[in-house]
C-alpha cells in the first residue's frame, strides 16, 4: 500500500460482487479539476484539456500534470470551498445500499484528488477509494501531484487489488466509467458499464447507461432497483 492511497480493510469476509466506479462525471456530476481550476481563473483552459483527455486524445498523466499546474498558488482552503460545490450523481446512495445489501462492496478509483474524495467516500459509506494527492506547502498548492499519477493502468490495478482483497473473482467485478482512462479497468472487469460516456467508452463497454442515475445499475446486476 502506498502512502498515496487510502484503504479501509474489511476483514476476512468474502464479498459477492465488487463494483468499481470512476469519480469525475460518474460518481460525481462534476469534473473536480475544473471546479478547482475555476478558483484559479483557468476553468475554460482546463475544461478543454479534460475533454480531450477523456476522449482519449491526450496522454492522461501528462494532461493531468498540465491541468494541476494551473492550480499553483491556490490556498489549501480551496478544498473545503470546492468540496461544498461537488454534486454526487443521482442514485449513488441507492446503488451503494443495494450492493451492500447483496453482500457486495463498492470502490471508487479516481484520476482526481483524495483531498476532495475522502469526505465524499466517508459520507457515502464506500468500502475503498483511491485517487491522486496534491502537493501543499506552507498552506498553498504547488501545482504538483504527489507521487505516481492514478492513470488508466492504476485504475485497472485498483480493481484487481480490491477484488483479491475481498475474495471476489474478477468475473464478479463491475467497472463503471465515462472516460478513456476507464477503459483498462473496464477490460479487466467481468461487466463494464459506460455511464453517459465518451464515444470510445460506449463502443467498448458491455452495457451503456444514458440516463444520469446510477441506481439503474442495480437491475443490471440482478439486484433490486
Ligand atoms: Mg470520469
Amino acid at each position: 500500500m502506498t502512502p498515496a492511497e487510502h484503504e479501509r480493510t474489511s476483514g476476512h469476509r468474502t464479498a459477492s460482487v465488487l463494483v468499481v466506479l470512476d469519480a469525475d462525471s460518474t460518481l460525481l456530476q462534476d469534473e473536480v479539476i475544473e471546479l478547482l481550476a475555476e478558483e484559479a481563473g483557468a476553468r475554460t483552459e482546463v475544461a478543454e484539456i479534460t475533454e480531450r483527455a477523456m476522449r482519449g486524445e491526450l496522454d492522461f498523466e501528462e494532461s493531468l500534470r498540465e491541468r494541476v499546474r494551473t492550480l499553483e498558488g491556490l490556498p489549501a482552503s480551496v478544498f473545503q470551498h470546492v468540496g461544498e460545490r461537488i454534486r454526487v450523481t443521482e442514485g449513488v446512495p441507492e446503488l451503494v445500499a443495494g450492493v451492500h445489501a447483496a453482500g457486495g462492496v463498492v470502490g471508487v478509483v479516481s484520476g482526481g484528488f483524495h483531498e476532495l474524495l475522502d469526505p465524499i467516500g466517508e459520507r457515502l459509506g464506500l468500502d475503498h477509494w483511491r485517487a491522486n494527492r496534491l502537493v501543499v506547502e506552507d498552506g498553498v498548492l504547488t501545482g504538483e501531484v504527489d507521487g505516481p499519477v492514478v492513470d488508466a493502468a492504476a485504475k485497472a490495478q485498483a480493481l484487481l487489488f480490491w477484488a483479491a482483497a475481498e475474495g471476489v473473482h474478477p468475473r464478479q467485478t463491475v467497472a463503471i466509467g465515462d472516460g478513456a482512462n476507464d477503459l483498462r479497468m473496464m477490460e479487466e472487469a467481468g461487466l463494464s458499464v459506460a455511464f453517459n460516456a465518451k464515444p470510445a467508452v460506449r463502443a467498448q463497454a458491455d452495457l451503456v447507461i444514458d440516463h444520469p442515475d446510477l441506481s439503474q445499475v442495480l437491475p443490471l446486476l440482478g439486484l433490486r432497483g
